[in-house]
């Protein structure tokens, strides 16, 4: 019995059994096989939906193929529930993938599984193949001895690592080898690198275009204790037996990239292209740095959806990021889906896109502005039914009286009102057409009340008030009050000659949107108006004298 059958005492199947078994993919020239391969070990970062965008948009704009696997060979890691959300997450945001775990985690595709913990045979016999061809072996040092090497290779000022004349086990007798694991001694399998640190290779990147590196020459590990393969191993076993053309992925993987490349070429596998990508990243005061899953809420996806932005608008700010043409595309598509935007790798930014809430802002504004009152009205609906119990009661008892409040210059609208961009932004901009939930508060009392006149002009609109005005006719009716009260047609008007007048038009504005609204700012008041209806305003009007 070969020392090889000693640490694989059971059967394995061969690698051409394997190899027999996950046959190379049939697609068409330019047909592009990408993954996310996320480890499961908490929640989804938004870096991830990043990532899986790209991925997703290469695989799919080129009539390729875009699965998920699942890194879980580092099992001390592994969180619960991490993989449920992975796949929630990544069908939430229509990452349709054509190969993995769908959203409830059934496994759909033809090179399963897609989970590297039930892969493990696969490695092995890729491991044993190794171990019997040279390139790969045994190593029994403990923590103590890797310990000790550490040290000395730091006294002396040499590299660190298991490689060369340092790697103790690297041409251990066959006997001792042996022994050792009759002893039942724990070991791992190494890789036997052929690398030379003083070699120097240039890589090509996607992003980054020719990388120099030293060659590998450490002996990494590729098998662990427990009998699973590193992510270094996996993933090129994985890349190989799945036919990923491209891996598009983290840029802190771009160290390990000679290691990956010199694993494809020993094992006698064709390397996908590699790009990596940068994080996304914050300002923090003047300088930049990560996301933080634990320092920015938004790093992880579930904030999205808490604060009620639309899905879709977080896709196409992320695409924003991805490829800054983005917004100009959009601008002269408008009514095309983000999917018809042709996303390019190489106008990504290999310095790392910075996060704005601005930007995300105005995108997602944008977005709501262009839904109809019944696909809003659902949207807050849904949110609030998650989220925001008090809003959620008081459409369910109103739902008429809030979707026209909703409608509020948005159906037929020229310039739809933009001021919602989440669904948590709803409650304020609807609360003060109830009346329980209606206050002036003492700022805009000290407002109202800087306006000359203010009870004089509310006492002659009341008996002119019609619910039913166009914005014109309403309009028509401040202006006459501005002339009958002596304040300026316009701002400009009013700034010649202020002490002429008692303030300009948007003061008398300014009286009525307070009574009815109480803020300064608000939608078009004819429409609200209509809205609140007549009897509603009038009483809110008739509050003047007592302010
Ligand atoms: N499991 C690795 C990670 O979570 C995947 C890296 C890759 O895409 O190759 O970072």
């Amino acid at each position: 019995m070969s020392y090889i059958d000693k640490i694989f005492p059971n059967p394995l199947p061969t690698v051409d059994e394997i190899e027999a078994k996950y046959p190379r993919r049939n697609l068409p020239d330019g047909a592009k096989v990408t993954r996310v391969a996320p480890s499961p070990t908490g929640f989804m970062h938004i870096g991830g939906i990043y990532a899986a965008l790209i991925n997703e948009r290469l695989a799919h704009q080129s009539g390729g193929v875009f699965f998920l696997r699942i890194e879980d060979t580092d099992t001390k890691r592994e969180v619960e529930g991490a993989t449920e959300v992975i796949c929630s997450s990544l069908a939430d945001y229509d990452l349709n993938i054509d190969e993995g775990f769908d959203r409830n985690g059934n496994e759909i595709g033809a090179y399963a599984p897609y989970r590297q913990s039930e892969r493990k045979t696969i490695y092995q016999a890729y491991i044993k193949h190794m171990l019997e061809t040279g390139k790969a072996y045994p190593c029994f040092a403990t923590q103590e001895e890797l310990e000790a090497l550490r040290k000395t290779q730091e006294a002396s000022g040499a590299r660190p690592g298991y490689y060369g004349r340092w790697a103790k086990y690297r041409d251990y007798p066959v006997e001792k080898i042996e022994e050792k694991l009759d002893a039942g001694i724990p070991f791992v399998i190494r890789f036997k690198s052929n690398g030379s640190y003083n070699n120097k290779i240039v890589i090509q990147d996607g992003l980054k275009g020719k990388i120099n590196f030293p060659e590998n020459d450490l002996d990494v590990v590729i098998m662990k204790s427990d009998g699973l393969p590193t992510y270094h191993f996996a993933h090129v076993v994985d890349d190989h037996l799945m036919g990923t053309t491209h891996v598009i992925r983290g840029d802190e993987w771009i160290s390990s990239l000679p290691l990956h490349i010199q694993l494809f070429k020993e094992m006698g596998f064709k390397a996908p292209k590699y790009t990596h990508i940068a994080p996304i990243q914050k300002m923090d005061g003047d300088s930049r740095r990560k996301l933080s899953k634990r320092h920015d809420p938004e790093a992880d996806v579930r904030f999205y959806d808490k604060v009620g932005y639309p899905r879709v608008a977080v896709i196409e700010y992320l695409l924003n990021l991805v490829n800054s043409n983005f917004e100009d595309w959009k601008r002269n598509n408008q009514t095309k889906s983000y999917k018809d935007f042709p996303v390019s790798l190489n106008k990504l930014s290999p310095s790392g896109a910075l996060f704005d809430f601005v930007k995300l802002n105005n995108i997602s504004k944008e977005i709501i502005a262009k839904m109809t009152t019944e696909e809003v009205y659902d949207a807050v609906y849904n949110w609030a039914e998650k989220n925001d119990a008090n809003l959620h009661n008081l459409m369910t008892a109103n739902s008429d009286y809030v979707k026209a409040i909703l409608s509020i210059e948005r159906t037929g609208a020229k310039n739809a009102r933009k001021d919602i961009a989440k669904y948590s932004d709803v409650s304020a901009e609807i609360e003060y057409f109830f009346d329980d939930k209606f206050a002036i508060s003492d700022e805009m009392k000290a407002e109202l009340k800087s306006v000359k006149k203010y009870v004089e002009l509310v006492d002659t609109y009341i008996p002119m008030f019609n619910e039913n005005d166009t914005k014109d006719e309403w309009f028509a009716k401040m202006q006459k009050l501005a002339d009958d009260f002596n304040f300026a047609k316009n701002g400009k008007e009013y700034k010649a000659n202020p002490d002429a007048f008692n303030g300009d038009i948007s003061s008398v504005v300014k009286v009525f949107r307070i009574l009815i609204t109480g803020k300064t700012q608000s939608p078009d008041l004819s429409e609200i108006q209509h809205v609140m209806g007549k009897e509603r305003v009038l009483s809110r009007l008739n509050t003047v004298k007592n302010i």
